[in-house]
This record gives structure tokens, sequence and C-alpha cells, in this order.
């Protein structure tokens, strides 16, 4: 069958002005044709979907998750309980979480770590695959590759030390499906007894996780917040810092140097500058040491041409409309224009995670994965906070009106 997308404004993901006056036609889930041509002149099968004037994004995409974190729903918003539960409450988290991206326009995720030793993302995801429940496409990173005592979650990590041992964990996690990997660069704001602004793996260790991944084609993320770190990584070979808070100068001039991406995840910095219950005080420490100097090392990473891709580092049962509302930040952040604010989240999302070829902009042959929305994000970017109605392949999967 063949769905013909009428009366609407596109942002196409390109970076291209809007569009207005397009048809939009899918067959089997894939953009086949966009152009100005009436789908009656061309074939009177096409079923016609008119979207009413609407403007119409790519879905969103977020390099930073995890799926499996969720509030336990009879406690507070504690950081313990995102990540408490046993195996069968991580999995049923990752399936809530699935759920509500969809529902919020975020069609494509990357997992930044599970906190499920039995990494239940992989097998939830074969059955997205085989239809048995709606969900966002996955990018999934498994378990997080960390040193001894490094940072990294108090469950699901994978303890690795030396060159020797990161070769063998990245190895057992590439032998195990991953579609990335995710290691650790410096310490953490939420795990007790590490320092942001402390380096962690050493460049070897680094290097030689990044060197497993390269080998089969895929890409390797690492949590880092501290200059060195950041260094150690970047020289290392990895594709994506996330955080990068309190990069230098040197590492700024890196990052060009080498194309890596950044991954900002305000959203997270923000959830706990606000202080929810239960937030340790070591936690507010640590981010009060980043907070102010992230902003502004983002705002010199932008300046600089660094590549920026979008990501929360939460997931929606506690971070609600987090991708959309980290879009926001960034440009409130830095100054860049909702338009470079829209392609963090879609165009540069999808190179970061290496599915540009089908994913991230809506052009012909690619996946239409689409969110329709009521207002014109370029003038209100909190527009992409409030979608209408989410297509993912050209299907209708939710919409605001029935729900
Ligand atoms: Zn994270």
């Amino acid at each position: 069958m063949k769905t013909c997308f009428t009366n609407f404004t596109l942002i196409d993901g390109t970076g291209a002005p809007p569009k207005t006056g397009l048809y939009m036609e899918v067959e089997n889930k894939v953009i086949t044709y966009l152009g100005n041509r009436h789908p009656v002149e061309r074939d009177a099968s096409v079923v016609e979907v008119d979207l009413g004037g609407r403007t119409v994004i790519p879905g969103l995409m977020d390099c930073h998750m995890h799926l499996a974190m969720g509030l336990k729903r009879d406690e507070n918003t504690s950081i313990a309980a995102l990540q408490s539960g046993n195996e069968i409450d991580f999995a049923a988290n990752v399936l809530i979480n699935l759920n509500l991206l969809l529902k919020e326009g975020v069609t494509y995720v990357r997992d930044a770590g599970t906190i499920a030793d039995l990494m239940p993302e992989m097998t939830l995801r074969k059955y997205v695959e085989e239809g048995w429940f709606l969900g966002s496409h996955m990018c999934l990173s498994g378990r997080i590759i960390t040193m001894t005592g490094g940072h990294g979650g108090a469950t699901g990590k994978l303890t690795a030390d030396g060159v020797e041992e990161c070769t063998k964990a990245a190895r057992q996690m590439l032998a195990a499906g991953v579609d990335c990997l995710k290691t650790i660069g410096t310490g953490g704001v939420g795990t007790e007894g590490t320092e942001v602004d402390s380096y962690q793996y050493e460049e070897e260790e680094l290097a030689a996780i990044a060197r497993e991944a390269h080998k089969v084609g895929k890409k390797v993320m690492a949590h880092c917040h501290g200059a060195r770190g950041i260094k150690n990584a970047l020289r290392a070979g990895i594709d994506s810092i996330e955080h990068c808070t309190l990069v230098d100068d040197e590492g700024i001039e890196l990052l060009v140097k080498t194309g890596a991406y950044i991954v900002p995840t305000f959203c997270i910095q923000e959830w706990i500058m606000e202080k929810p219950v239960g937030i340790p005080d070591s936690m507010v420490r640590k981010e009060l040491i980043i907070h102010d100097k992230h902003i502004e090392n983002f705002k010199k990473c932008y300046e600089a041409g660094v590549k920026i891709a979008c990501g929360t580092d939460g997931s929606p049962t506690f971070m609600p409309h987090g991708t959309a509302k980290e879009v926001a930040y960034m440009v409130q952040n830095s100054g860049m224009s909702n338009m470079e604010g829209i392609l963090c989240a879609t165009r540069n999302a999808a190179d970061l995670i290496g599915v540009l070829d089908k994913y991230g902009t809506l052009e012909i042959g690619k996946v239409a994965d689409f969110v329709v929305l009521g207002e014109d994000p370029l003038a209100d970017i909190t527009a992409l906070q409030r979608p209408q109605q989410v297509y993912l392949g050209g299907k209708l999967v939710h919409d605001a009106a029935k729900a």
C-alpha cells in the first residue's frame, strides 16, 4: 500500500529552509516520492493523508539514554530508585520507556549503558523488530566497560583493567551483538568516591576498546567530564564524548581535528540541580563544580565548530520530553538557531549513530519516521515538546488528539 501525505510544511532535517506544497509518498516504510506532483496524476491507488497544514520534522533521535532506568512506581525520584529493582523491573522499564518515547516523537534512541547484567534491551529489541511491541529503533551499547572502582552505575557494568582485559571486555560485548560500545574516561557525578575532574582509563586502555569496535565498523562513546580524560579519549580514537563538561582549549582543538561528536546531556545536569528528593549531597556538590563551566564550554565548542548531537542521559519515566527539552537547552546555552538545534536531534544524531543512510532526514530513500507539530519550531523551540502525531515508517503510532 502506498500512502501520500499532503498539506504540510516540511523541515527535512538537512538544514534546508522549510518547504510547502510537497507530496510525500511512502511505501514499505520508505519515502518513495517527495515532490510537487499530485499523487493522483501518478498513481490512483495511493491513499491520501491530509496533514492539515501542520509542520513535519524527522523523528527525534536521542544519543544518550538509559532505557533500563526508570522509576520504581512506588517510590520518590531518588537516584537509587531510578536504578533499583531486579532484572525483570529493568526489562519492564525498557518497555515503558519505549512506549513513552514514541509518544514524545523520539523514534531512534542510542542506549548509553544498561544497568542490568542480562541486557534486557537486547532481547526486547528482537520482540520490537518482530512486531510484538511498538518501539523506537535502538542502537545498544550493552554493559558499560569501566575500570575497577570506576564510574558506571551500581549494577550492570563490566569491569576491566589494563589493555588485555579491556580488549576482552570489548570483544565480549561485541560478541553479544551490541551496536556500539560505552566506556568511561573520568569520574562521574553519580558515582560516590569518584571525582568529575579525575581521569580514569589510561589512553592505551581506551584505545584498546576503540580498536576492537572500529575493527568491526562500530563506534565507541566515552563518558568524560575532566579535561585530561577528554583528551585521552580523543587521542584514543573515541567517537563521541558524553557530557564534555570541563573541556579545555586543547580538548576543543582535538574535537575539531578528530571530528568526534559531543553529547552535552544538559537534561541530567538540570535534573540534578533541581535536587529531587533523595539526591545525595555528593551529587549536588559535583554538579555545582561542572554546571556553569559546562554551559561556558559548550558555547565555546559550538563556536569552534565541534560536532554536536542530542542526548539526555535519562529516560522518559523520570524525564518527560527530555529529548525535546535537551534541544531547547542546547539552543539556549550556545546561541545556536532553532534549526541547528533540530539538526542535533535529527541529522547529526543519525550521523553519530551511523545510520544517516536511512534515518535522520526526510528525503527519498529514507525511512518515513516523522513527527507532526501544530506549531512552528523555528519560531518556538518548545513546540518539539508538544508533538501532535508520530509516524514510524509512515504508520501512525501516536495521535495526541486521540490519546
Ligand atoms: Zn549516561
